[in-house]
């Protein structure tokens, strides 16, 4: 049976771990598949994909689309899109630029109790990458206010707090639609876990990104119980979507390992026979 984990992070995004060195942590995991899906960008496709020969592990090109419906925050992976896609470009230009005014804004209110500065701040993030909050708690760790990410944001960025600001994120119907269009294969991720406000993603939204052109859900994720799980397997088998499974690894910004959830090769084929790019292969 291959292994196959089709939605990770890399210090493109908020991950610890280079493109190639997440591939040689794949290696070592025993992988055969990765996906490397990292926040609006896919900047880390190129040096992944140069790690493809000498880890021997095979790579799926992905992204995951940070999106919003009012106050519930969705996620939106998308595989074998077309980079170069003007509309979806724009969106993640968009919100990298958003989530930069942001970021400096939040460091500004947080500046008020802890001792960070946005100069500080920047050094955590990736270069031009999208920053996020998790850069903005390797800071707060830096300075000693808190000992790990997951701290920082149960005590200081969690959305219910004083120190929130939101970013601006498409819409995730209009996003399912710009992937599909740019030849992408969206799969919603994680749709049971708690987002913004402790608030579960209502069916209604799962059901208008499946109206327009959903293709997976992402059912087996360690932020899912496995009532959560069964339910959105369910649910997929309903409208017949793809079932994946994934760690959804941060390296060592979260407790996710690599290889802690799967993806049944039967469904992953599902998502290659539909993509627009094809697997690298070595
Ligand atoms: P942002 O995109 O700036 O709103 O930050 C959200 C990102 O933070 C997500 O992509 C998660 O990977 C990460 N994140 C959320 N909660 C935690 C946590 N408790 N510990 C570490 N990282 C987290
Ligand atoms: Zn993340
Ligand atoms: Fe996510
Ligand atoms: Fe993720």
């Amino acid at each position: 049976m291959k292994r196959i984990d089709p939605h990770t992070h890399s210090t493109v995004s908020d991950g610890t771990q280079t493109p190639a060195e997440l591939m040689e942590s794949a290696a070592q995991a025993g992988l055969d598949i990765i996906g490397l899906t990292d926040h609006d960008t896919t900047a880390g496709w190129d040096e992944a994909a140069h790690a493809v020969a000498s880890t021997g592990v095979k790579l799926l090109r992905g992204m995951e689309v940070t999106c919003r419906h009012h106050d519930t925050s969705v996620h939106l992976l998308s595989y074998l899109h077309d980079p170069a896609d003007d509309t979806l470009v724009a969106i993640c230009a968009r919100t990298m630029e958003s989530r930069a005014t942001r970021a400096q804004k939040m460091v500004e209110n947080l500046s008020a109790d802890y001792p960070i500065t946005w100069e500080q701040v920047q050094q955590y993030a990736p270069k031009d990458g999208p920053i996020g909050r998790p850069h903005i708690a390797d800071a707060l760790v830096a300075v000693g206010a808190f000992t790990n990410r997951n701290e920082c944001f149960i005590r200081a960025l969690h959305p219910s707090g004083p120190y929130y600001v939101p970013h601006w994120s498409p819409d995730p119907v209009e996003a399912t639609r710009v992937i599909r269009a740019a030849g992408g294969v969206p799969v919603i991720a994680h749709p049971r876990a708690r987002g913004r406000n402790n608030r579960v993603l209502e069916l209604e939204i799962i059901e208008a990104m499946i109206d327009a052109g959903l293709a997976g859900i992402e059912c087996d994720h360690r932020d899912h119980s496995v009532e959560d799980s069964d339910a959105m397997k369910h649910l997929a088998q309903t409208y017949n979507l793809i079932v994946t499974g994934s760690s959804d690894y941060h390296g060592t910004g979260k407790p996710n390992r690599l290889g802690e959830n799967l993806t049944d090769p039967h469904e992953f084929a599902r998502i290659v026979e539909q993509g627009k790019l094809e697997v690298i292969r070595p």
